[in-house]
């Protein structure tokens, strides 16, 4: 039985996209990212939901498949393209005007060519890009027992599939500053709440940022009432 102290986090990590393997720097660094991110979370034993874009990942997404077995990762199918599909400044792939067949035709079909390759390491989870979806798809997906992972930002009911905390500041796309992140940390750790999903984007990490998480990982598994799960119930 859990004591009345004890705070569950768990790790959502979004938007590996894979792309033609070049020795662009650019592609060399994002790759190295992703990877050294995978490491990182593994060193600590943390499982991690890793939220990937179907884009271009059956023909160049090997590496990153063999590290989510490697380094004891889950995988969700993130989007389609990844795009705005929305008149600005709203964001999502999946507003109201969508075609929801077409839609959701093509996330089942991505849904099952990831249960191929990623077997028990595919999570059945569906994160819509910019955390949002209209209602009627999000309603033909539950209806195949996929769970929707979004954020509870602003909502009035918490649900334990969604992220709790964003560590990106979306105005200047950086980490937020470090004070900043453990102010906002500590205020949910005195909320309600004792499950907190995270959500990190690795494409956007600079390398100092990686120290951080090493010593925020660290500080966490020297707390006896802390852990780390997977909060889909179904592994
Ligand atoms: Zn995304």
């Amino acid at each position: 039985m859990k004591n009345a102290g004890e705070v569950s986090f768990w790790w959502r990590d979004d938007d590996i996209r894979a792309q033609k393997d070049t020795f662009k720097w650019k592609y060399i660094k994002y790759k190295f990212k992703t990877l050294y991110m995978m490491r990182l979370l593994a060193k600590y034993k943390i499982s991690a939901i890793w939220a990937i874009v179907p884009k271009n990942y059956k023909d160049y997404g090997k590496i990153f498949t063999k590290n989510i077995f490697k380094y004891n990762h889950y995988a969700v199918v993130h989007g389609i393209l990844h795009q705005n599909n929305a008149t600005p400044p709203a964001c999502s792939e999946f507003p109201e005007t969508c075609d929801i067949e077409k839609s959701f035709e093509m996330i089942m079909q991505h849904y099952n060519y990831f249960k191929t390759i990623f077997k028990n390491r595919l999570l059945p989870v569906f994160v819509p890009p910019y955390n949002n979806m209209c209602q009627a798809l999000k309603d033909k997906l539950i209806n195949e027992n996929i769970i929707i992972s979004e954020s509870n930002f602003y909502k009035e009911e918490h649900s334990p599939y969604n992220i709790d905390y964003d560590f990106v500041n979306w105005q200047v796309f950086k980490l937020k500053k470090e004070n900043v992140i453990l102010d906002e940390l500590i205020q949910l750790l005195n909320s309600e709440t004792k499950l907190i999903g995270l959500n990190a984007h690795h494409t956007i990490m600079k390398y100092k940022n990686f120290r951080f998480y090493d010593k925020l990982f660290k500080t966490i598994s020297k707390c006896k009432n802390a852990n780390w799960i997977i909060p889909f119930d179904t592994i």
